[in-house]
């Protein structure tokens, strides 16, 4: 006699799947779209808890599938109202998102983590330094999602009005299960949350970057950009060496032109490294092919990294320059620094 067969992740089955696995059981199709809902619009992670299902579909479903969600672990909190969630995954790794709430602007941010580490080792991010181990599954990312969601509900009354796969890992690299939970995220039998309020934020790689925008799932790019000539940017962000500005300004015209979408420029500023009035020149000039607006984002400590973060008269100069050649800009400070939840910080620590 043969064992059981291995219970699969429901959540890695698309729709046609699950119609065609219940149809083999002699079940309705519309059932299908009901296991669905449950799954991706009601976020129920227990087949018991699926209650307009006849008890025994849910046994066979208990028999047959399983649903790997992420369990909360530990949560953080900042005196600024940031909230640092880690979580632990069904094979025990640990992923962190982040959740950043603006009350007098009416938003509830969630920075979500695609992978368990990073590849791209950027000189100054805390993530960088881990292994890159594996990427995260769309239910992964969407269990995230929903229970920040939860999160700013409970604690502020208000739900999320914007996403930013900016937590670990690079976006472009989780290709498959990035698109999928955006896929999830934005369907009207999914969570529906409006991509206009998604923006991927990407180290920057070329060729994905044009595959994002044939794909077109609408929702915002931002670049890491951080150094606005090629020399400097190599020495903290390798993956510079095979996409320099030059692939990375036409892959982006080339979003902009298919997509309309919109483009941000992410650039943290390192005291004497890219805060000066040349370097705002240089990064000037990256503005003029498509709209982009610039983010400047205060630089928070991470252990081992030797650069500091710009003092506030060089950034205050630094911003004033762009403004004065009529770049849109906006100065970011850094919240969640004391909980090390803020950009660049993610790495799992206790
Ligand atoms: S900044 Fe982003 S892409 Fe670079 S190492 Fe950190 S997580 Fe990876």
């Amino acid at each position: 006699m043969g064992s059981p067969p291995v219970p699969i992740d429901i959540r890695q089955l698309d729709l046609d799947q699950i119609t065609a696995a219940l149809t083999d059981w002699g079940e309705k199709p519309f059932r299908a779209r009901q296991i669905w809902q449950w799954l991706w619009q009601k976020g129920c992670r227990d087949f018991a808890g699926m209650t307009n299902l006849p008890l025994s579909l849910r046994d066979h479903l208990q028999e047959r599938f399983m649903i790997r969600g992420i369990v909360e672990d530990k949560s953080q909190f900042s005196s600024d109202g940031t909230i640092k969630n880690r979580y632990t995954l069904h094979d025990g790794y640990k992923v962190e998102s982040v959740l950043i709430p603006v009350p007098g602007e009416d938003r509830y941010t969630a920075c979500v983590s695609c992978q368990v580490g990073c590849s791209l080792t950027c000189s100054f991010c805390a993530t960088g330094q881990m292994k890159r181990v594996r990427n995260l599954d769309q239910g992964e990312i969407v269990d995230q999602v929903e229970m920040v969601n939860a999160q700013a509900l409970e604690r502020f009354g208000h739900p999320l009005t914007n996403i930013v796969f900016m937590g670990m890992g690079e976006p472009l690299l989780a290709y498959g299960p990035v698109m999928q939970s955006i896929e999830r995220i934005s369907a009207p039998d999914g969570l529906g949350f409006s991509p206009k309020r998604i923006t991927l934020s990407t180290a920057g790689i070329a060729k994905m970057i044009r595959r994002l925008a044939d794909d077109n799932p609408k929702v915002n790019l931002a670049l890491s950009l951080h150094a606005a000539d090629d020399l400097k940017r190599d020495s903290i962000m390798p993956i510079n060496e095979q996409n320099n500005l030059e692939s990375l300004m036409d892959a982006l015209d080339y979003f902009y032109q298919v997509t309309r979408n919109r483009i941000t420029y992410e650039y943290i500023a390192f005291d004497g490294f890219n805060d000066s009035l040349e370097d705002a020149r240089n990064l000037a000039r990256l503005t003029h092919r498509f709209p982009v607006r610039v983010n400047i984002i205060e630089y928070n400590p991470v252990e081992g990294v030797e650069m500091e973060k710009s003092p506030i008269d060089r950034l205050d100069a630094f911003a004033g320059e762009l403004t004065r050649l009529g770049v849109t800009v906006t100065v970011r400070r850094s919240r969640g620094k004391d909980i090390d939840a803020a950009c660049g910080q993610l790495a799992n620590k206790d």
